[in-house]
């Protein structure tokens, strides 16, 4: 059962884009999940198990509120989870005392875990998040030697070391990624002559992961590639480019789908919707989809989007509502209540893509997918 739409999660899909990143990297390198955002909007609770049935076994999330929902999604029991960005100090005692890894990117958060830790007698799994030129989160320099202090403490176990890139899918900052890598690289070098080893080395997405594949060190965070896109298209390009092919390896595993609502013969000349931004120019034929900006499509989409029904792809005319959008069917006027209408997906050789979605919104695919209510339901098909 739905209510006006609901998505689809491909399961073989998922397997060929795992399969192509695990052959991407050498055996040695942990592959973790990256799941904020939902899971990039194709939502945590069936997506965990689904990359778990995968191999996968480490899942990064933004915050401590994402991190139990992926906590309460998981079914194996060695599954791990950390956290990048955001936890509230009243949740650091929930954090350790589950084994769940964290990034600590400023002193006051590594001294609470500090006393936490300590009054649990339990180590905390710490990841130390250093700045390396992206200027957002990260330790600064002249706070190392607070932090090296922290790491020799008994319950704090330095389970990893991280930056991240400041836009590593674009050749455009090619200068101030690889100085990025060479700050990294010399603050690596800068613990273990103190004889601190984290587990993890850890700062490519899937972008420095294809681009620069000297910062996969022994672990890779992967987001966007594993639904089956690309940062950027100059990242897929490359790709192809290096290893002289011609196919997208990966392919997206999300379809979202609605059905004809109503359906209405309109009369040349009539405006169609709210205002005056649609006038039918001769008689024709609209559909009604229950879908509209509170269901996660675009108003920006009005007179511009398109959607696929019964193999054909037909525009959105008129503007985008709260709940309802309206597509011209005057060349499919045997479109039915009830059709099938998909909003992302393929079918008869057409297809709506997420950045085809996106660039209409002028959003990025990242942007697209992560907007996805989470209240749509979502079920796994082969
Ligand atoms: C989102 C994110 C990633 C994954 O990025 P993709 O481009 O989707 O692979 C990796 N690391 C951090 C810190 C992130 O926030």
């Amino acid at each position: 059962m739905f209510d006006t739409s609901f998505i689809e999660i491909s399961r073989s899909a998922l397997k060929k884009n795992l399969e192509f990143i695990r052959n991407q990297i050498d055996n040695n390198i942990k592959l973790s999940s990256v799941v904020k955002g939902n899971a990039y909007g194709h939502g945590i609770k069936k997506f965990i198990p689904l990359a778990e049935e995968f191999g996968i076994d480490h899942f990064s999330v933004f915050s401590s509120k994402e991190a139990l929902e992926t906590f309460e999604s998981k079914v194996n029991s060695n599954t791990k989870i950390m956290i990048m960005g955001m936890i509230p100090n009243g949740k650091i005692e929930w954090a350790i005392k589950n084994d769940i890894e964290f990034y600590v990117f400023e002193l006051d958060r590594l001294k609470t875990t500090n006393e936490i830790a300590t009054k649990l007698n339990k180590k905390a799994l710490v990841h130390i998040n250093v700045e390396t030129g992206m200027n957002r989160i990260g330790f600064e320099k002249h706070e190392m030697e607070k932090v090296v202090n922290y790491l020799r403490s008994d319950y704090i176990q330095f389970q990893g070391l991280c930056t991240h890139f400041a836009g590593a899918e674009s050749i455009a900052n090619y200068y101030r990624v690889t100085n990025q890598i060479k700050i990294f690289k010399r603050i690596i070098h800068q613990f273990q002559k103190k004889n601190l080893n984290p587990k993890r080395i850890h700062c490519a997405s899937s972008a420095a992961t294809m681009n620069y594949p000297n910062t996969r060190f022994n672990m890779v965070r992967i987001g966007i590639l594993q639904y089956g896109l690309w940062p950027s298209k100059e990242t897929l390009i490359h790709y192809l480019g290096k290893h002289n092919k011609r196919k997208n390896p990966i392919q997206r595993i999300i379809n979202w789908k609605s059905c004809v609502m109503n359906t209405k013969n309109i009369s040349s000349g009539n405006f169609i919707g709210y205002n005056n931004t649609f006038q039918a120019q001769e008689d024709m034929k609209i559909a009604v989809i229950p879908v509209g900006y509170t269901n996660g499509y675009s108003r920006s989409l009005s007179n511009h989007g398109s959607v696929i029904i019964n193999g054909n792809k037909v525009k959105v005319i008129g503007t985008v509502n709260m709940n309802m959008l309206i597509v011209n069917i005057s060349e499919i006027p045997y479109t039915k209540k009830g059709n099938e209408v998909l909003l992302i997906g393929n079918q008869n050789g057409q297809e709506i893509t997420v950045s085809a979605f996106g660039e209409y919104t002028n959003q990025m695919n990242y942007e697209s997918l992560a907007r996805l209510p989470a209240d749509i339901p979502r079920k796994i098909i082969e």
